[in-house]
């Protein structure tokens, strides 16, 4: 168990690697690790076509391929990443947790919510999370290890495949929107997220083909990596996990504040915007009586008034061991008023899942 406010960084060494994956690889790289096995290199975009294009993990459905060509890829190529241990729902099914365990036992979630016109993944980047923040669930056991990027887009596919399969209510259908808003902290996990968020927006057959816009990245803040990020000119959407507008209630809530604060973290949020044009989402859990007063709504709203940002506000989902409760309906509404007043735009998020320990910072991974 980590104390309060210690962070950490890098990931524990592993032992071992998860196998390496289809989706762990570029197009070129496939071709080579399929030329190795002795098969044609065409066989590689053949191979990304069913797995990405036609949601197709399943080697007897490539008809397009000699039965001995399609063992030796899936063999080589398709490990079993995960296996699944529990699904539940609510929302009638239109919110789904899911639970599953990777090659070495750990344990990670991933939600799918569908809503009328779109269906989003909110993915997990590590299992565990080093960032400690002290109102959110993932945070309090610690770090476990960072995922492959193999592991993350896998959670993708899993929600995409029982989508395209009729498994969840309202018809068959596709994965529209991803959030990196599940375990983890996905700047923390740098180079496996970013090889992921490019293997789901690469259209097919070497990627899943989703709109960059439609991802979101969420962050604490990690101020280089952010800059980092902005580098690699993917047009992504960026969520600040901001919680409070002065440095004192941010360095307990968000303890990297006493790394990067907040105006360091503003900074690094505006530039990204200035490079990429996305207008930024500020994060703010309302929590009563801690960060919900009217004069941090005003410090708020001066902060960000004249940037291209909007505050999502998000009722503080109850988690275990926390005294923490989600503010009152009158003091969300004045913190709401207050910020248009700045002219800074405001939604309230709708929480999904939080009958199931699926909702925001609720996410723990435990199989009992
Ligand atoms: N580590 C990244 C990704 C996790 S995203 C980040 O912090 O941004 C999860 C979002 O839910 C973050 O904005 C997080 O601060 C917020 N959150 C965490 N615990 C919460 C809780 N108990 N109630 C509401 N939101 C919470």
């Amino acid at each position: 168990m980590p104390k309060p406010g210690e962070l950490t960084f890098t990931a524990p060494p592993r032992r071992s690697k998860p196998p390496r994956h289809l989706a762990d690889l570029t197009l070129a790289e496939r071709r080579e690790a399929v030329a190795e096995l002795g098969e044609k290199p065409f066989r590689a975009a053949q191979l990304s076509k069913h797995y990405f294009g036609h949601l197709s993990d399943d080697p007897e459905q490539w008809t397009d391929m000699p039965a001995a060509t399609r063992a030796r890829l899936a063999e080589a190529l398709l490990p079993s990443l995960m296996t699944s241990v529990r699904d539940i729902s609510c929302d009638d099914g239109a919110t789904r947790k899911s639970l599953w365990k990777l090659f070495d036992g750990t344990l990670v979630e991933a939600v799918l919510m569908r809503y009328p016109d779109r269906v989003t993944m909110c993915v997990s980047s590590q299992a565990g999370c080093g960032m400690n923040c002290p109102f959110c669930a993932t945070g309090q056991a610690g770090l476990t290890r960072n995922l492959s990027t193999g592991e993350i887009v896998e959670q993708v596919l899993a929600g995409a495949r029982a989508l395209a399969r009729g498994e969840v209510p309202g018809g068959p259908g596709r994965v529209s929107n991803i959030v990196f808003m599940g375990m983890g902290e996905p700047l923390a996990n740098y180079k496996a997220v970013v090889g992921a968020v490019r293997r789901l927006i690469d259209p097919s057959p070497e990627g899943l083909g989703i709109s960059a816009r439609s991802v979101t990245m969420s962050t604490v803040g990690l101020v280089p990596a952010m800059y980092k990020l902005a580098e690699e000119r993917i047009p992504v959407t960026l969520a600040l996990s901001l919680h409070a507008p002065d440095d004192d209630l941010r360095n307990t809530l968000v303890p990297v504040n006493t790394r990067w604060d907040v105006r360091e973290v503003l900074d690094a949020a505006w530039h990204y915007e200035g490079v990429t044009g996305r207008r930024v989402s500020i994060e703010y859990a309302l929590i009563k009586d801690i960060n919900d007063h009217g004069w941090r709504a005003d410090l708020l709203g001066r902060r960000l008034k004249n940037h291209n940002a909007h505050v999502n506000l998000i009722p503080l989902n109850p988690t275990p061991g926390s005294k923490w409760t989600a503010s009152t309906a009158e003091r969300q509404e004045e913190f709401v008023r207050l910020l248009t007043k700045h002219g800074v735009p405001v939604t309230v998020r709708d929480t999904r899942g939080r009958d199931i320990d699926g909702a925001c910072g609720q996410l723990a991974a435990a199989e009992v």
